[in-house]
C-alpha cells in the first residue's frame, strides 16, 4: 500500500510522496503529513556498519514509497557524493559530556545541504514519473543561506533553472559572495534594492501570478518550491537521526534500544520534526529538546500550549533561527490535536487573524516527548568559549544555543541519557561571532575572522569559504524590487 500524505488543513486532500513533492505546499494552505507510518527494520546490529547512504535508502524507500529501487538510488548517489567534504556525510564527534552531530559539512557548510543537495533529484524524478514535460523553475528569495543551499542543490541539474532574490544590503559579505561566485549555466542570482521581506513578498506574487505561469507554461517552463514546507526536504532529515543512533552503537557507547535525547536549534520546527519522525518509526528517542534563541516563542508555546506571535523581532547572533511563525509546527499541531485537518485549519486561522491560538485537548505523550528552551546572546558566546576551552572544538552560534539549552536542562532535569547536540553549521559560517567568543576580539571583518579561525580551531578551511574573497564574481544583476518579475522574464527569455 502507499503511504498517505495528506493536507493538514484538508481531510480529502491526500496524494503520494511524489506528488507531495511536486506540489510542494497544498492548494489549500495546508502541509502534506503523513497520517501513519511505514515500517523500517531498525536493525542497528546491521545499521551499525551501514554507509550513510545506505541508511538514506532504508529510510527514503520506506517514506517515498512510489519511487523504485532505482530512482532513489539515483537520487542518493548523485547527492551525497563528494560534494560533502568527508565520506561520512555526517560525522558524530563525542566531546565531554554530549555528541556533536556536524550537518555542515555539504557544499554551503550549513544542514540545508543535507535535503537540497537531494531534493532537486526527487522533484526531477518525481516530474518524469508523472510524465511532465516542464522544465522545472525553483523561485526563491533568500535572507543568506537557504539560496545558497538551494542553488549548490540544483546547480547543473538537467531539467531545473533556479533563480535566487536576496536583499543587496541585507546579508553577510560571505553570503553575498557565495551567492554571486555560484557556478552552473542554470542559476541565476540577483541582488535588489530592498529588504528580505520584499524580496519574499514579491515571489510568493510571481507564484501565484496567474497570467504569469501560462507565459512559462508557453515556454514549456513552470515554477516550484525548493523550501522547508515541501515534504521532499522533510524526510532526507529523517535519515541523520537514525544514522547518528547507529553510530553511537557502533562506538560501542550505547546498547541498541537505549534511549538517546537529540536537541536541535530550531526555526522553521522542520528539523526537530523529522527527529519526532524518526521516533515514530521506532528509533529509541527519549527527549527532543527544542533549542531557541531569544526569539523565543517555541520555548512559551511548549510552556503554555499558546502560540502567540505578537512580539517584537530580533536579531541574534543565529539569524537562522530568527523566525516568529514556525512553519512546519502545523505538521505537529496537526498530530497534537489527533491529525484533525478542520481543528489544524482552525488554529492556522486563528493565528492568521489574531496573531496567536491555543491548544486544548492536545495529545500529552506527544507533548511529552519535547523540552524546550532559549539561550541569550550572552549565554550563547559563554556557551562556544566553554566547548572550546573543554573541548578545543568551536560550535556556530546556532548550533552554541542548543548546546546551552542542553546544559541547562541536564542540570535541571538530571537527565543522564546520552545527547546529541544536532550541529546546523560550521563556525566558518559565523568566523566573527565565533572568534570574538573565543578571543575575546571584536571588530574584526569576515575575512579577517575567518584567519583567526583557522588558527585557533586547526580545522582545516571548507571549500565554501577557501578563496572566496578572490573568486570570480558571476553574478552581478541589482534590481529595484519592482523590478523583479521583468528580471525572472527578461533571464527565462519569455
Ligand atoms: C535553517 C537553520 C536552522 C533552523 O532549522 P529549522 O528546520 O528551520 O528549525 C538552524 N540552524 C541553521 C544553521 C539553519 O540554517
Amino acid at each position: 500500500m502507499t503511504l498517505v500524505y495528506q493536507s493538514t488543513r484538508d481531510a480529502n486532500n491526500k496524494v503520494t510522496a511524489s506528488q507531495a513533492i511536486l506540489q510542494g505546499l497544498a492548494a489549500d494552505g495546508g502541509l502534506f503529513t503523513p497520517v501513519s507510518y511505514p515500517t523500517v527494520d531498525l536493525d542497528f546490529d546491521v545499521l551499525k556498519d551501514a554507509s550513510y547512504q545506505e541508511v538514506a535508502k532504508l529510510v527514503l524507500s520506506a517514506f517515498l514509497d512510489d519511487f523504485t529501487a532505482e530512482e532513489l538510488d539515483y537520487c542518493i548517489n548523485n547527492a551525497y557524493d563528494n560534494k560533502f567534504d568527508t565520506p561520512e556525510i555526517a560525522p558524530l564527534v563525542k566531546l565531554k559530556g554530549q555528541y556533536n552531530l556536524e550537518l555542515f559539512r555539504g557544499s554551503t557548510i550549513a544542514f540545508k545541504d543535507m535535503a537540497l543537495s537531494i531534493l532537486p533529484y526527487f522533484m526531477t524524478t518525481a516530474a518524469k514519473k508523472h510524465g511532465l514535460e516542464n522544465e522545472i523553475v525553483i523561485l526563491t528569495a533568500t535572507s543568506g543561506d537557504t539560496g545558497k543551499a538551494a542553488m549548490a542543490g540544483f546547480a547543473d541539474v538537467p531539467g531545473t533553472k533556479i533563480i535566487v532574490f536576496y536583499p543587496r544590503d541585507g546579508v553577510s559579505k560571505v553570503q553575498e559572495l557565495q551567492m554571486t561566485t555560484q557556478t552552473g549555466a542554470n542559476t541565476h542570482v540577483v541582488a535588489i534594492d530592498g529588504n528580505f521581506d520584499d524580496a519574499q513578498t514579491d515571489v510568493k506574487r510571481m507564484f501565484n501570478d496567474a497570467a504569469l505561469r501560462e507565459k512559462l507554461a508557453a515556454h514549456k517552463l513552470q515554477f516550484s518550491s525548493a523550501n522547508s514546507m515541501n515534504i521532499g526536504r522533510l524526510v532526507p532529515q529523517i535519515v541523520y537521526y537514525v544514522w547518528a543512533y547507529a553510530q553511537l552503537v557502533k562506538a560501542g557507547d550505547i546498547e541498541a534500544g537505549q534511549e538517546v535525547n537529540f536537541t536541535v536549534p530550531t526555526g522553521n520546527f522542520g528539523n526537530i520534526l523529522a527527529a519526532y519522525y524518526a521516533k515514530q518509526i521506532g528509533l529509541p528517542v527519549g527527549k527532543l529538546i527544542c533549542a531557541s534563541n531569544d526569539n523565543n516563542v517555541l520555548t512559551d508555546f511548549f510552556a503554555t500550549k499558546t502560540y502567540d506571535k505578537k512580539r517584537a523581532f530580533k536579531v541574534t547572533t543565529s539569524p537562522s533561527m530568527d523566525i516568529l511563525v514556525s512553519s512546519n509546527l502545523e505538521r505537529l499541531i496537526f498530530h497534537l490535536v489527533g491529525n484533525d485537518a478542520q481543528k489544524t485549519k482552525n488554529l492556522m486561522d486563528q493565528l492568521a487573524e489574531k496573531g496567536q491560538y491555543s491548544l486544548e485537548d492536545a495529545d500529552a505523550a506527544i507533548l511529552d516527548l519535547f523540552a524546550a528552551g532559549f539561550a541569550t546572546e550572552a549565554e550563547t558566546a559563554a556557551e562556544i568559549k566553554r566547548v572550546y576551552d573543554e573541548n578545543a572544538y568551536i560550535e556556530d552560534p546556532h548550533t552554541a544555543v542548543a548546546s546551552a539549552v542542553y546544559k541547562a536542562y541536564a542540570e535541571q532535569t538530571g537527565d543522564l541519557r546520552p545527547t546529541v547536540i544536532v550541529s546546523t553549521a560550521s563556525p566558518y559560517k559565523f568566523p566573527v561571532v565565533a572568534v570574538e567568543a573565543v578571543t575575546g576580539k571584536s571588530g574584526l571583518s569576515d575575512f579577517e575572522a575567518l584567519e583567526q579561525l583557522h588558527e585557533i580551531s586547526g580545522v582545516a578551511y571548507p571549500k565554501a569559504v577557501d578563496g572566496l574573497e578572490t573568486a570570480p564574481v558571476l553574478h552581478k544583476t541589482v534590481v529595484a524590487a519592482t523590478d523583479m518579475q521583468a528580471a525572472v522574464e527578461s533571464y527565462l527569455g519569455v
